[in-house]
């Protein structure tokens, strides 16, 4: 059969990304975790602040602090007292009084207002407002950021950097986090040989596993390096039970397309429930979904820019999901093509894109090279699918076309 003719036995890409997600099972142990570990974690529970944030009303400026209502009856005010950050003021301001304050310090009580030390001349121990000064000016309220009992963050959010600081700021120092996912990687083929020997004759290096783990590594997944596997039955059957008992997700590059080595279908076939398609996309036309046990596999198509690009398109949200992530949608921008990007109509194209943006804000797209599913420079230079649906004959230069930049490539 030619690759390029439309065949109904085709699976598109949306239906085997709902199929995907629709199998994705989400790890249910859970355990506590220092906040400052927390980075790329999934919460187990809500988080609820038991703190107001902030937890006094402060003073935002370096200034004085006193009662708005004073303003109608005095034209001076007395500073009777100083509240620095970290020791207030335990004085109670009388009509006429005022407080030297710094930034950070809590209000004492009295006072409702702060007016920039800019704003006042001081005479000793009086100080004279210039100026308007509005009630409550420069003073941060109780609670006015977070107020204690409400839910900061919900189950299932997956903590950022910033979301660090927030954690540390209503005083938690440990959160509830799902367990990391257990992902295996496995490489097959008898001509592939580790970066760092000689080639003999016949051979290449792996790079897919490789490829597929540095794309792991970020998301924050326990992974295990099954290596390279040959063509041999018994030896591709070994490491897929090794593997699935150790793993929620194993990911194979090679052996599910139909040549006389391909042994990895049928071994998956044996120990478990598979799934095999023929994906209508290019590149990454046969790619393997199963289960063995409660382990699900993705067998990666064999050539290294289709198993980086079906990873990335139906592999990374599946794993999302079974992290705990909520469903979430790319980010597709429109953008003008800068060379002609064609193909026949058929399968949904993923073609390697390279993105610019102008100064007006428009994204523009050049070929990034080669498109053939063996070419890893053209990825390598790559920073975007183009993305070319299935009844297109693709785009001409200076037409609109959709993108998604690489996240994870
Ligand atoms: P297969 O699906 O096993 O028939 O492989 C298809 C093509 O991808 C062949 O040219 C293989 O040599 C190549 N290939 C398979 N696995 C890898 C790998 N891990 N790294 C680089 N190339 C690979
Ligand atoms: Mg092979």
């Amino acid at each position: 059969m030619d690759c390029d003719v439309p065949n109904t036995s085709l699976l598109t890409f949306d239906d085997a990304l709902a199929k995907l997600l629709a199998n994705a099972a989400v790890v249910t142990e859970l355990h506590d975790i220092a906040v400052q570990d927390a980075l790329g974690r999934v919460l187990a529970d809500d988080v609820v602040s038991a703190y107001n944030i902030p937890p006094f009303a402060n003073s935002a400026m370096d200034g004085y602090a006193f009662n708005h209502q004073d303003l109608t009856h005095f034209k001076d005010l007395e500073v009777v007292t100083t509240s620095l950050a970290g020791h207030p003021s335990d004085k109670a301001l009388a009509a006429g009084q005022c407080a030297r304050i710094m930034t950070g310090a809590m209000l004492p009580s009295g006072a409702d207002t702060v007016i920039m030390q800019e704003q006042t001349i001081r005479q000793d121990n009086q100080i004279s407002i210039q100026g308007v000064v509005n009630k409550e000016a420069n003073v941060r309220g109780q609670g006015e950021d977070i107020a204690a009992g409400s839910v900061v963050f919900p189950k299932g959010h997956v903590i950022q950097a910033r979301d660090i600081g927030l954690l540390c700021a209503i005083g938690i120092a440990t959160v509830s986090v799902l367990r990391q996912l257990k992902v295996a990687v496995i490489s097959t083929g008898d001509e592939l040989v580790m970066p760092g020997n000689t080639l003999k004759s016949g051979q290449i290096f792996d790079s897919n596993r490789q490829l597929v783990m540095a794309m792991l590594t970020p998301m924050n997944i326990e992974i295990r390096d099954f290596g390279i596997i040959p063509d041999q039955r018994t030896a591709i059957t070994d490491a897929i039970t090794e593997a699935t008992e150790w793993a929620d997700v194993l990911i194979t590059s090679g052996g599910v397309s139909v040549g006389d080595a391909d042994y990895v279908k049928e071994v998956l076939n044996e120990l478990g429930h598979i799934n095999f398609w023929k994906l209508a996309i290019k590149p990454g036309k046969p790619f393997a979904f199963g289960h063995v046990g409660k382990c699900a596999f993705l067998g990666l198509p064999g050539n290294p820019v289709s198993a980086a690009v079906t990873f990335d398109r139906l592999g990374v949200p599946f794993i999302k999901l079974c992290q705990g992530h909520q469903p979430s949608n790319d980010i597709v921008i429109k953008a003008i093509a800068k060379d002609d990007f064609k193909k026949r109509i058929g399968r949904t194209e993923f073609q390697r894109g390279i993105a610019t943006q102008a100064a007006d804000g428009q994204w523009h797209v050049s070929s990034a090279g080669e498109q053939g599913s063996g070419i890893l420079s053209a990825l390598s230079r790559a920073n975007c699918h183009v993305i070319l649906p299935a009844q297109s004959e693709g785009v001409l230069i200076s037409e609109p076309v959709k993108i998604i930049h690489y996240t994870h490539l």
